[in-house]
């Protein structure tokens, strides 16, 4: 067993931290609350080739795996960036699309994903179905050689900054009522495709949107992959990618809190000559944190190496328990470092209650706590289904 990073994650790391630390927090939430995009961000690392890392290099990507993409999205969070579209276009859609899309979607994708000029998002949570995705009611139905969608979504993430969207549909044919599922590739500027702003209580440069999809036609070759059968396993290849870096996202943030928080309580003194942190009331929980967040951290390594070593189901296991555990750790870490700032942690300036509506969402999407205790009380612990 190693905990050592290979000499090039090593490097990849060092990188990712730099160019984080040159835009930092301020640059984040100014875009946020000028409702503007971190787009010079986005460019500059699609440029030095982060955003590919995990795509192969026959498409322009760097050949990686999840560990190297859970190394870009925790190190850019924990310089106070973090981004929700690492989690959606290039952990979701690239692997969704190099493990399951035709060769032709590869081709035409997986280049502009990999620099950095395109995003795709991802489009699976709907109003009536919630977390039970059996209950999807959007529909494809086949209209000579095209499809035709319709049905909604909510809480989709970047629509307004992708070129297309990966619509999880459920295919008509299926009368038996079971879920049988097709993803499609739809452009977010199809006719019959709007969108409506939701406003959401967290200070982030990202967006979420309601989608209305009526009636959208579609070519044949915007379904996934071969055949209809291509859908359950293309929808599951895009699950652990996603934990795992969404879990990432979640270590590095609560990473910076606890840097942000700990400089300062380790030099404010309001008690004479002592600092704040020397009192043990305000020190433990912060130590307290750090454990949280760096046990997560193990937690996201050891899925990340699972998922890189093609041992899905492992990593399935793995990754969900990474997911909670980040969710919770980057909670606690940024509310126990507003508390040991004072009053300084609702500043702004200070940049960290600036994150708490971010870590508070974390642990309700993309995949719930309670889902995730779910997962693990059936498949680890054996208990039965109650619902
Ligand atoms: C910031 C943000 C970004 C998002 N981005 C995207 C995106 O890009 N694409 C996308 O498709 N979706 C996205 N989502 C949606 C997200 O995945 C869902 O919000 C999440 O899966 C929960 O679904 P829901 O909101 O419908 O909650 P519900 O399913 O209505 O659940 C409500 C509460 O009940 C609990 N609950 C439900 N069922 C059970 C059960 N059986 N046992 C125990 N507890 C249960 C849940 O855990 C939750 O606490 C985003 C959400 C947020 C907040």
């Amino acid at each position: 067993m190693t905990f050592d990073l290979t000499p090039e994650q090593d490097q990849l790391r060092d990188a990712v931290r730099a160019l984080g630390r040159r835009y930092g927090h301020g640059y984040f939430v100014e875009k946020a609350k000028a409702g503007e995009h971190t787009t010079e961000l986005w460019a500059e690392a699609g440029r030095l080739g982060y955003l590919g890392v995990n795509i192969p290099t026959e498409y322009g990507g760097g050949g990686g795996g999840i560990t190297e993409l859970a190394i870009v999205c925790e190190e850019l969070a924990a310089a106070g960036c973090p981004l929700l579209l690492l989690v959606v276009s290039p952990a979701i859609a690239a692997t969704v699309l190099a493990r399951h899309g035709t060769e032709e979607q590869r081709k035409r994708h997986l280049p502009g994903l990999a620099d950095g000029s395109a995003k795709i998002v991802f489009a699976i949570t709907e109003p009536e179905a919630g977390s039970n995705f059996h209950r999807l009611g959007t529909v494809a139905r086949r209209d000579g050689d095209d499809w035709l969608l319709n049905g909604r979504k909510c809480y989709i993430s970047g629509v307004d900054e992708a070129g297309h969207v990966l619509v999880v549909a459920r295919t008509e044919d299926s009368s038996t009522g079971k879920l049988k599922p097709a993803l499609f590739l739809v452009p977010t500027d199809a006719a019959g495709l709007t969108r409506s702003k939701l406003d959401m209580e967290i200070v982030s440069p990202e967006n979420q949107f309601l989608l209305y999809l009526d009636d959208v036609r579609v070519p044949a070759d915007a379904l996934v992959g071969e055949s209809l059968d291509a859908g359950l396993p293309a929808l599951f290849a895009g699950l652990n990618p996603e934990r795992i870096t969404v879990a990432a996202m979640g270590a590095g943030t609560g990473r910076y809190a606890i840097e942000r928080v700990s400089e300062y309580t380790a030099t404010r003194k309001v008690w004479g000559g002592r600092s704040i942190g020397s009192h043990q009331g305000v020190a433990h929980p912060l130590a307290h944190a750090a454990v949280q967040v760096e046990l997560a951290r193990l937690m996201i390594q050891k899925a990340a190496t699972l998922y890189d070593a093609g041992r899905d189901l492992e990593a399935g296991v793995a990754g969900n328990m990474a997911k909670y555990a980040a969710g919770e750790a980057a909670a606690l870490a940024v509310d126990t470092a507003v508390q040991a700032l004072g009053g300084a942690g609702m500043t702004t300036e200070y940049g960290v209650a600036t994150l708490l509506g971010a870590v508070r969402a974390g642990r309700i999407a993309p995949v719930s706590r309670e889902m995730i205790l779910n997962f693990v009380a059936q498949h680890v612990l054996g208990q039965d289904k109650s619902y």
